[in-house]
């Protein structure tokens, strides 16, 4: 996987697995203009995993991958070796911002019972902390897997939250209610780390597209809309989780006609 260039920052994707998903999980989708994103079977397979963002003497992960996890949805268990593959352990990682609560981005937060980075701070939406662990939504499992993590976790109250610097959070909720983006500038350049506030790259044109695991559908098609038009601004990336060989989308505004280009 190809690391993303951000002026003078490294974006480094770590693969954990992938995801299947149904072209049925987007409601209102024609798929005539995108199946060369579809596998043979007509799924579409998609990456799972984080980002490794080296800023200044920080180390940063984005998003914690699925896991060691095997079922019909999601086949997990590589993050950590991406992460020694680049010459980083566990513990050198400082600072987490996880994007949303969903299993496929804080898989790897903990594992049997103890925290698997022990030496970072954790920022999680404080949305996301009330709905997933407070209430309980996605079950008590996840809850439970999450509490083993709570004093690492600083929640995000405010859009705009700085963590580092060069490293500011963005709120991005409709896919879950905390959702959060990490906008990262260096130099003239920008990239909107967006988690899953799109899942495949049809969606920066058929924004309206909505996705099943979207928990408030209207809000996350605004968020979407939002994101892709900001996408179109001179020097700003898009880098979703679930994209193709986990790259990054530019938007290409020509003639009214919004065009993107990947990787
Ligand atoms: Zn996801």
């Amino acid at each position: 996987m190809q690391p993303v260039i951000v002026g003078d920052v490294v974006v480094q994707p770590l693969y954990d697995g992938t995801a299947v998903l149904t072209t049925d999980m987007f409601f209102g989708s024609d798929w005539t203009e995108h199946r060369h994103l579809l596998a043979d079977d007509g799924t579409l397979v998609v990456p799972v995993g984080g980002f490794l963002v080296r800023l200044g003497e920080h180390l940063v992960l984005l998003d914690a991958g699925v896991g060691d996890v095997h079922d019909t949805m999601f086949d997990g268990g590589r993050m950590l070796e991406s992460l020694h593959a680049v010459g980083v352990r566990e513990a050198d990682i400082d600072t987490i911002v996880v994007s949303h609560l969903h299993s496929d981005h804080m898989g790897w937060l903990e594992r049997d019972g103890a925290i698997t980075f022990p030496n970072a701070t954790i920022h999680v939406g404080a949305a996301d902390w009330r709905f997933f662990v407070d209430e309980q939504a996605n079950g008590k499992r996840r809850a439970e897997r999450l509490r083993v993590v709570q004093e690492h976790v600083s929640l995000i109250h405010h859009d705009g939250t700085a963590i580092l610097p060069g490293l500011v959070t963005r709120a991005t909720p409709g896919h879950t209610p905390g959702h959060t983006s990490t906008v990262i500038t260096s130099g003239a350049e920008r990239l909107i780390v967006l988690g899953d506030a799109l899942h495949c790259p049809a969606q920066l044109t058929e924004t309206e597209w909505e996705f099943l695991y979207d928990e408030d559908r209207a809000l996350a098609a605004r968020t979407r809309q939002a994101l892709v038009r900001e996408g179109e601004q001179t020097g700003t990336m898009l880098l979703p989780c679930h994209f193709p060989g986990m790259t990054f989308a530019r938007l290409l505004p020509m003639q009214g006609v919004r065009r993107w280009s990947i990787g």
